[in-house]
């Protein structure tokens, strides 16, 4: 059984195709979903999806940092009241973002800040989207850690002593499509960090791993991250299934 540890497929990308999207990852092993929101125009869809696929959708609550805006309180009153209703095995997408757009960055760190302290207090884990601010993020998770934070680096993309860096605040590392790009350079240290720091992701419908760079990204496609990291690690797929779902599940729990 593999797990999708951070896969938007309740996007209007899957609009047309959600079923046979989702029938084509079972095809792959690929049997549970966490799906992180976006913000809080995003949220009917999100609830839409869980509810269209019983069992098998696990959805988070959270406002992504590219969405943080003038309106960001507004934003945050409407996430925190659906995650106070809801069911929900996360907080996610937050974090950090200075690649598009710097502009809004110091209420970025203001957002972040209050959604790690909703996870401290829910005692849910989180998902960390990064861009162009791992020291910053990382100085506050530092702050914030207490003993009551885990989750993921969702798409890591540093170098090894970030990777150390994450892991010893209490942070397992998201792998996905970056790991099989020519450039990505996190498949030259993986195999020194323990695999038990390590699930997969998909990120779809962005961040499609190569063969299919530049397409659409989809679940199934955990397949060719799983078979890179078996190359990495010297070992087998089904071993690397195995190992990132039961990490996964140490982080997010059972997914009954
Ligand atoms: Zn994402």
């Amino acid at each position: 059984m593999i797990i999708d540890t951070h896969t938007h497929i309740f996007v209007e990308q899957f609009d047309r195709d959600r079923e046979e999207v989702v029938r084509r990852a079972k095809a792959e092993g690929v049997e549970k979903f966490l799906l992180p929101n976006i913000d809080a125009g995003s949220i009917s869809a999100l609830k839409n999806t869980v509810a269209a696929f019983p069992g098998e959708m696990f959805p988070m609550m959270g406002l992504h940092p590219t969405s943080v805006k003038e309106n960001y309180k507004e934003e945050l009153t409407a996430i925190e009241k659906e995650l106070s209703e809801g069911k929900y095995y996360g907080i996610g997408e937050i974090g950090m973002d200075y690649y598009w757009d710097t502009a809004f960055a110091s209420e970025q760190q203001k957002v972040f800040r209050i959604q790690l302290n909703w996870a401290k207090e829910t005692g849910l884990p989180v998902s960390i989207h990064i861009r162009n601010a791992f020291d910053e993020v990382l100085k506050i998770v530092e702050e914030e850690q207490d003993g009551r934070l885990k989750g993921v680096f969702h798409c890591f993309t540093g170098t090894y002593e970030q990777a150390l860096q994450a892991i010893d605040l209490n942070m397992w590392l998201g792998i996905g499509g970056v790991v099989t790009f020519k450039n990505g350079k996190i498949d030259t240290f993986l195999n020194r960090i323990d695999i038990k720091h390590i699930v997969v992701e998909t990120d779809a419908p962005w961040l499609t791993p190569a063969p299919f760079r530049g397409k659409r990204n989809e679940p199934a496609y955990l397949k060719y991250i799983i078979e890179k990291l078996a190359r990495i690690y010297h070992t087998t797929s089904g071993e690397i299934a195995c190992l990132t779902s039961h990490n996964a599940m140490d982080i997010f729990g059972e997914l009954p």
